[in-house]
């Protein structure tokens, strides 16, 4: 059975699902809509496998975001409002762990794992830096891909160097696997970094109302774009400001061919065998 539809950057395993979970998996497969939920720390990594292992359509990847080598960091739709105290912790990247998950046949990619230089300091961006070393070490351990989470400093701010050239070197100089700059927010240049080393480009319910990244997705080749709720967080027009989830994604696919300028069917189609052909599923 092939899906119509894949969101291949969700966190349906959130505490923001908690209440609903299963519900929303089963209208997202009535929609014809595969997911991925993706793993940012080791619970919700644990959490993304086993609802692979449970639903179909549903696969996984396991990783530790950048955001979560940090110890001030505590998001309520991601870990939950209680125990802030256990979960506010500097995660070290545990690579036995991560590798017993990662070899398990529903898991499609490592990550999300990158650079987020939104906030941070130097310190934590050595640290960041060594985190991600170690996912791309493990990569190509498992020869899955990397699904990459790669987020500017603010730009007037200025600090902090260029999170996607930082993030282009170390990618380009060490994984032997290919991958997907998930959310992608960069420039037309940016973008034309990770293309020219094989690596696709997502994008998110942002397109839906933002055209910043319009230039990004009329001149990137079709065969390298895949298509991403990030659920729960930015819900595309016409859900703005609900909780996201996966079968929202059919609003991405028809901007990404509404820009393009190109018929939705083929646009549609390609999506998924890209997906298909990524993530080996
Ligand atoms: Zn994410």
């Amino acid at each position: 059975m092939s899906p119509k539809f894949v969101d291949i950057h969700s966190h349906v395993n959130f505490s923001a699902f908690d209440e609903d979970r299963d519900e929303v998996i089963t209208r997202s497969q009535d929609s014809g809509v595969w997911m991925i939920n993706v793993g940012t720390q080791r619970d919700t990594s644990q959490s993304a496998v086993e609802l692979s292992e449970k639903h179909s359509g549903v696969f996984a990847t396991v990783g530790l975001h950048p955001i979560h080598t940090d110890k001030s960091f505590h998001d309520k739709k991601e870990l939950g409002g209680h125990g802030e105290e256990f979960t506010a912790r500097g995660e070290i990247f545990d690579f036995d762990y991560y590798e017993t998950l990662a070899e398990k046949k529903s898991v499609v990619a490592i990550g999300e794992c990158g650079l987020d230089y939104y906030r941070l300091g130097e310190d934590s961006k050595k640290k960041q830096k060594e985190t991600f070393e170690k996912q791309i070490t493990l990569a190509n351990e498992v020869n899955k891909p990397l699904m990459l989470h790669i987020r500017p400093a603010i730009r007037s701010l200025g600090a902090g160097g260029n999170a996607y050239s930082d993030a282009y070197e170390i990618v380009k100089s060490t994984a032997k696997v290919g991958g997907n700059v998930h959310f992608f927010a960069g420039t037309w240049e940016e973008a034309k970094l990770f293309l020219d080393i094989g690596f696709t480009l997502s994008f998110t319910g942002v397109i839906t109302f933002a055209e910043t990244y319009n230039e990004t997705i009329m001149n990137a080749p079709l065969d390298m774009i895949m298509s991403e709720t990030d659920a729960p967080y930015v819900a595309p027009v016409p859900y703005r400001g609900k909780r996201n989830e996966p079968r929202y994604v059919t609003e991405v696919v028809k901007k990404i061919s509404d820009i393009r300028g190109e018929e939705y069917e083929h646009v549609r189609e390609q999506l998924v065998q890209n997906t298909k052909h990524m993530f080996a599923f």
